[in-house]
């Protein structure tokens, strides 16, 4: 039998993220063994039980140990104090990565605790659901979805490489970049999208003209969809709105400008410019179905499905 990519993988972190990566690299032996630490006990007996690692520990500094990789998918916030309690326990020539969402803020956060001759690789996998937690993961998850690396230049290259080969190996395709792009990027593809939904349904529910029924009945006009993204876990993107403070702020500024035309177009009856806003619109989705990022059937809401066309396997919960 050929030596898995790496000896032991340690997983610092095991929500969605982390049990996802841990069915991937269990799909495809990429790791000869697999230790995790969470905040708390439930989740470190839950990953046990499900078997996404073979030992579990209260602290971060005892999972990494003796580890080849170590991966960090925990709230960005949470990165700094992490990448401290690790750093005097990471083994010589080890890979250490992250998952998240944010990427100029956790290099920040983590290189400088990152000692000499340990390969600091930062990475964001474009992939995910709005359901959190050790249940939430399932192998398919970075199939055919990116994952970006934002190594410094200085970087090893033989570390960049091998983590390459590891997501791809994990079903995803890669692109580096620097932090500060994956984070322009990031805040118009994803950040300001969960924004613009947190904003809309809280809109519907302050409204007093419209009863709570009536929002749910009617909610497959438009609004349904924007519920689901709603639901993201509340702590994961506070991190990220802190974290990606200025990208934001830059989209936000130019979404605005943006929506005072659509506002003015609406008020002056000027529907050329609605017609040729909306046909423009419409184009950037057939782009992301022609580039395999989603699929053009039809979505009722009657059929559960995770991101894209991955089915969902049944049974899950989210853990708000
Ligand atoms: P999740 O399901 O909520 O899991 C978070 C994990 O981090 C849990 O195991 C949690 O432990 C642990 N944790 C939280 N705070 C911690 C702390 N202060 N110290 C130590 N461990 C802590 O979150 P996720 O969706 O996997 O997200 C993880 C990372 O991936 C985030 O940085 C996010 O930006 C990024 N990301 C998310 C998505 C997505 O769609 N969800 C997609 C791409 C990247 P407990 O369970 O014990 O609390």
């Amino acid at each position: 039998m050929s030596r898995p990519m790496f000896e032991h993988a340690a997983l610092v972190g095991i929500g969605l993220i982390g049990s996802s990566i841990s069915h991937a690299m269990r799909r495809k032996g990429l790791a000869g063994t697999i230790t995790g630490s969470a905040r708390t006990k439930a989740t470190v007996d839950t990953a046990l039980k499900l078997g996404l690692i073979e030992r579990g520990y209260a602290s971060a500094a005892e999972a990494v140990k003796g580890a080849d990789l170590v991966i960090l998918s925990v709230p960005v916030g949470a990165c700094r104090a992490l990448a401290a309690e690790i750093a005097p326990h990471l083994r010589q020539g080890a890979i250490v990565t992250d998952v998240g969402s944010v990427k100029a803020a956790v290099v920040r956060d983590i290189a400088p605790h990152v000692p000499k001759g340990v390969h600091f690789v930062p990475g964001h996998p474009i992939a995910g659901t709005e359901q959190s937690g050790p249940e939430a993961g399932f192998a398919e998850l970075f199939d055919n979805r990116w994952t970006i690396l934002t190594p410094e230049p200085g970087t090893d290259k033989a570390a960049v490489e091998k983590l390459k080969a590891f997501w791809m190996a994990l079903g995803a395709k890669v692109e580096i970049m620097t932090p500060e792009h994956h984070d322009m990027v990031l805040a118009v593809t994803s950040h300001l999208p969960h924004l613009i939904a947190y904003n809309i349904v809280n809109t519907a529910e302050h409204l007093e003209r419209v009863t709570d029924s009536e929002v749910i009945k009617f909610s497959a006009g438009g609004f349904r969809d924007f519920t689901r993204i709603a639901a993201s876990d509340p702590t994961m993107w506070r991190d990220v709105f802190l974290n990606n403070r200025d990208a934001v702020l830059e989209m936000l500024g130019r979404f605005s400008e943006d929506l005072t035309a659509l506002q003015r177009a609406i008020r002056f009856g000027d529907g050329d410019t609605l017609f040729r806003l909306f046909t423009e619109a419409r184009r950037v989705r057939r782009g992301i179905i022609e580039a395999g990022q989603d699929t053009a059937a039809p979505d009722f809401g009657r059929q559960h499905k995770a991101d894209g066309d991955v089915p969902q396997p049944s049974g899950k919960s989210a853990r708000k």
